[in-house]
């Protein structure tokens, strides 16, 4: 699904996306205020089944946006596009709250100190801990809480023909993170992995725009550079 905000590939068998990706820059920053209007997608195929606004009550677990709210403030319209459900997954408090959101604030300071950012982010296998206790799945068997949520950032100084400035050098961060509430509470840091790592758990190619040969060096490292 391609939308102005961001696309997605949707899983009907998952009720979540397999991945939703977005480019943030401060183009998309403004002042718009959190909408929270949470509803179903009416954009999914009639016949699929649609997550709406309280497919997650009582679950224990949050309604966990992909593309964040706070990467989406230039206007109203914008802004209301990521409370589809279609850009949420369950995920822990914990995690949603402290170290994913950890990660997320992480990029827009980089897109603050002059970046643009390239994003790619999901989840993958199944059985979470939310604060309701273990769960394969929520509403009524429709939403499979994944066991794991990832995140991809390639990161670039602002400027034109991005995947042309692409090289072995550019920051590119993978995250893999436990979708429970013991996930780390403060560091998204011990969470890098290659993104070699999430293809091999995913089973999807990354990244698949830019040549082979910089794709595979860039792949195969896992990122230690500054976290702050
Ligand atoms: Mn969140
Ligand atoms: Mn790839």
């Amino acid at each position: 699904m391609e939308k102005p905000q961001y696309a997605l590939s949707y899983n009907n068998s998952k009720g979540t996306a397999n991945w939703v990706s977005w480019h943030l820059s401060t183009a998309w920053k403004g002042n718009t205020e959190r909408q929270d209007d949470f509803r179903a997608d009416p954009d999914l195929p009639a016949g699929f089944y649609k997550a709406n606004s309280g497919s997650y009550s009582g679950s224990g677990f949050d309604r966990g946006h992909l593309c964040p709210s706070d990467d989406r403030d230039s206007s109203i319209a914008d802004n209301s596009a990521t409370f589809l459900m279609t850009n949420m997954i369950p995920q822990s408090p914990n995690l949603n709250r402290i170290t994913w959101l950890g990660f997320e604030s992480f990029c827009r300071d980089k897109m603050n100190q002059g970046n643009e950012l390239y994003i790619i982010a999901g989840g993958y296998g199944q059985g979470g801990e939310g604060t309701s206790g273990p769960a394969n799945t929520i509403d009524g068997g429709n939403i499979t809480v994944p066991s794991h949520c990832w995140k991809i950032a390639v990161i670039l100084p602002v400027g034109g023909n991005d995947l042309n400035r692409i090289t072995t050098d550019t920051r590119v961060i993978a995250i893999d993170m436990p979708n429970n509430q013991e996930v780390n509470q403060t560091f998204w840091g011990d969470y890098r992995v290659s993104v070699d790592f999430l293809e091999i758990v995913t089973g999807f190619d990354f990244l698949s725009k830019v040549p082979v040969g910089i794709q595979d060096a860039l792949e195969e490292k896992t990122d230690n550079g500054p976290t702050q």
